[in-house]
């Protein structure tokens, strides 16, 4: 593993018991996140794209153990977070921030935006009274927002006003890391630029690192140092963001990267459909996960799980076509 990684995520698995009839007996598992390794350097921004219900959401929550994972182990600087409890887990909280997709649930409506914005700090003990007003005035102002809205509700505030106090919310406590959880989807196209170019000047300005979680390509591309595709679970392509979009290998990103938009006129690539839906992550394929809809499946994709391969400096890929 990377010794200057902010994150390690090792063998991450989180599975999710189906129930089923009256005594809930346990008939199977959604494996959500089965088997996820990767890490994050300080200031780095790493995109994680792919379908909805590949497990991206999960994994993000998982990290941050918002949701306790199956098994595997999550670093934060070196120290293993799994097993911390209380006091510890929330000193290392305090490093570890998310911003969610939807800025209308995400904020208490009962709460002004000196309540939201302040709770982490006063509950850490680190500020009250004046100076905690003037701590979250400053950070209001770094986000866009006037001072002087200290004192209203999120109801008065537009999505994009939203979304900037919930950023500001999550850099309160000066963490190192941010869960972006699909930050800009519920938000119109004209303000989403704004909050993307917010996160970038944030992310220089405190050397922030990100797991920036989208189902737009475009999105993450302009975010990301480093991409990885995710697909019913796995980690199934992840490089360098300009190496990915430039040539991508595994058959699901090529299909995923033919959807985008050539940015030259008449230079539209030919658009992949795969057939299907995702299969249910409840009972997934054998062998390569991705093999009932993929237009280069061989009979040993059926069989065998494709081994990880490197097929350029930081450039990994599942697939039996280049092992
Ligand atoms: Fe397609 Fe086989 Fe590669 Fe899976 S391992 S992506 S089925 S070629």
């Amino acid at each position: 593993m990377d010794g200057k990684a902010l994150v390690q995520v090792v063998d991450l698995k989180k599975y999710f018991p189906v129930k089923t009839g009256v005594f809930s007996r346990t008939k199977g598992y959604v494996k959500a996140v089965d088997g996820v390794s990767f890490s994050i350097g300080e200031g780095e921004v790493v995109g994680l794209v792919g379908e909805s219900g590949c497990g991206k959401t999960t994994l993000g929550r998982t990290i941050l153990r918002l949701i306790e994972p199956t098994s595997g182990d999550i670093l934060f600087r070196g120290r293993s977070i799994v097993g911390l409890k209380g006091r510890e887990l929330r000193g290392v909280r305090r490093n570890m921030q998310i911003i969610f997709q939807d800025p209308y649930s995400s904020l208490n409506p009962r709460m002004t935006l000196r309540q939201i914005v302040g709770e982490g700090l006063r509950i850490h003990g680190l500020a009250s009274g004046d100076e905690l007003d003037k701590i979250v005035k400053d950070l209001l102002d770094r986000v866009g927002i006037p001072p002087t809205y200290i004192d209203k509700y999120p109801h008065e505030l537009s999505g994009g006003q939203r979304q900037r106090v919930a950023i500001a919310r999550a850099i309160a406590l000066n963490p190192a890391f941010i869960v972006c959880d699909e930050p800009v989807s519920a938000l119109d196209v004209s303000i989403q630029s704004q909050i993307l170019n917010l996160l970038l000047e944030l992310r220089d300005e405190f050397n922030l690192s990100y797991l920036f979680i989208s189902h737009d390509l475009a999105v993450v591309e302009y975010m990301s140092d480093r991409v990885m595709v995710m697909y019913l679970g796995q980690i199934v392509e992840s490089a360098p963001a300009e190496e990915l979009y430039r040539d991508p290998k595994h058959p699901y990103t090529i299909a995923l990267m033919s959807a985008i938009p050539s940015p030259e006129p008449g230079g539209r690539r030919e658009r992949i459909i795969l057939p299907g839906e995702p299969p249910s992550p409840i009972n997934p394929p054998e062998g390569c996960r991705f093999h009932p809809r993929c237009p280069e499946a061989k009979s040993i994709c059926s069989s065998t799980p494709p081994p990880e391969v490197e097929v350029s400096p930081g450039h990994m890929v599942k697939c039996h076509l280049y092992a």
